[in-house]
């Protein structure tokens, strides 16, 4: 799950990370009134949406009025901000940070990230902040410095200051970095976090070392024991069809293709996307329903496929193990009874009360292909979505 910049900054204050001082502002109004709290001159109004790349995208703009902070406020609330994250089609902004300026000497890179393959932390820093890491790995990769930790150790101060001394901050800063460093890291294992990225972090001209920018991100399989992280949930953010799969504990991914996919078991269904891949066509979502479903989750899983305006065809793919096929058909059946069924659906179906199931969908009177193979099921949905006139890429 991913949080806004402010909710990010809010953590890290907590736990003894520096961030400069800032409001939320969901009006102009509020805009204002939190420019006035602020301290400083200078005020930085920055729009809050779950995309990084928002400086060059004119999401971030300096203010040096409050009459400024209000205009600009006016211009970014409601604006369709296109960065290189949000893909084209943008993300409306809704919250804006307001912020004391920071008068910087100059910008790094900062990030926390799990290694899978270690099994680790790793630590990712660099002196070339604000710009794309990416970037910076590609072109310069001998300016990106990194170290592994221990999870039984945890980021020693040495390890810290290892780190500060490789990417070039000053020797009388190094402590304030360190400091930095060591609250990042209490951060990114107490909230269960996958990623915890500070682009820049910077040293300001009075010599302070602050997190101009956070972004972080949690792993959804621990949210259960952070419920203040959960409480920092956008659903604004999110996109529709996936809130409404978490609500029924589906596991749903939107993709770009049409052909819907409704599979038991995460393995089953990657290996359901591949083979409609096989057969030249493209995978409109992945969705495991899990292993314990009952009728009205396969329900809620068929009517969240067919709410796809993109879906030409759908293909179930079911192997009966804990999940019983008749469950499923019951499922199928009750969700096409309310919303109709007008484009091909091949069910492959397989295991424990698989003749029961056939059976209920024979009974339906549903327009349904059947397949026995994986193969075959994919083969038909792919050239019945080809026949219908959509082309199956
Ligand atoms: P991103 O583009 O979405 O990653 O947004 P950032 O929060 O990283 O802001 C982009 C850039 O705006 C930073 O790299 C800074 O150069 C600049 N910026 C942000 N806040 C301030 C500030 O308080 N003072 C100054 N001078 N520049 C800022
Ligand atoms: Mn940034």
């Amino acid at each position: 799950m991913n949080i806004h910049e402010y909710q990010g900054k809010q953590l890290l204050k907590q736990y003894g990370v520096a961030v400069p001082q800032g409001f939320v502002a969901f009006s102009p109004d509020q805009a204002v009134e939190a420019a006035e709290k602020l301290q400083s001159n200078v005020k930085v109004v920055k729009a809050q949406i779950h995309a990084g790349g928002r400086g060059k995208a004119g999401g971030v703009k300096i203010a040096r009025t409050n009459e400024e902070v209000r205009a600009f406020a006016n211009e970014l609330l409601g604006k369709v901000l296109v960065t290189h994250q949000t893909g084209p089609q943008g993300k409306e902004v809704k919250r804006l940070l307001i912020e004391e300026g920071s008068d910087i000497e100059k910008e790094y890179y900062l990030g926390m990230v799990l290694d899978r393959s270690a099994s680790r932390v790793a630590v990712i820093a660099s002196s070339e902040g604000g710009m794309e890491i990416e970037q910076v790995a590609q072109e310069t990769p001998d300016r990106i410095y990194r170290e592994t930790i221990d999870p039984f150790i945890g980021l020693t101060p040495f390890q810290a200051r290892r780190i500060a001394f490789n990417i070039g901050i000053p020797d009388k800063l190094v402590n304030k970095a360190t400091k930095f460093m060591l609250g990042l890291y209490q951060v990114f294992v107490s909230k269960d976090c996958s990623i915890a990225e500070i682009n820049p972090l910077v040293i300001t001209k009075g010599g302070d070392v602050i997190a101009l920018d956070a972004k972080l991100n949690f792993d959804d399989n621990a949210l259960y024991r952070n419920k203040d992280i959960l409480e920092f949930r956008d659903l604004d953010e999110e996109d529709e069809k996936e809130i409404e799969a978490s609500k029924y504990g589906l596991n749903y991914i939107a993709l770009e293709g049409n052909i819907g996919c409704m599979v038991n078991g995460a393995g089953l269904a990657m290996a359901t996307m591949d083979i409609i891949k096989t057969f030249h066509g493209e995978p409109a979502n992945f969705l495991d329903v899990g292993g314990g479903a009952n009728k009205e989750k396969v329900e809620a899983a068929f009517k969240l496929i067919m709410s796809d305006p993109h879906v030409k065809g759908i293909l179930v793919n079911i192997f009966g193990g804990i999940m019983k096929c008749d469950v499923i058909a019951e499922g199928i059946v009750a969700a096409t009874e309310k919303i109709g069924l007008n484009i091909p659906l091949v069910v492959r179906l397989e295991g424990t009360n698989v003749d029961l199931g056939k059976e209920i969908l024979h009974r339906s009177g549903l327009n349904i292909t059947p397949a026995s193979t994986m193969a075959e099921a994919a083969e038909k949905i792919v050239s019945l979505v080809d026949q219908a006139g959509g082309v199956a890429k």
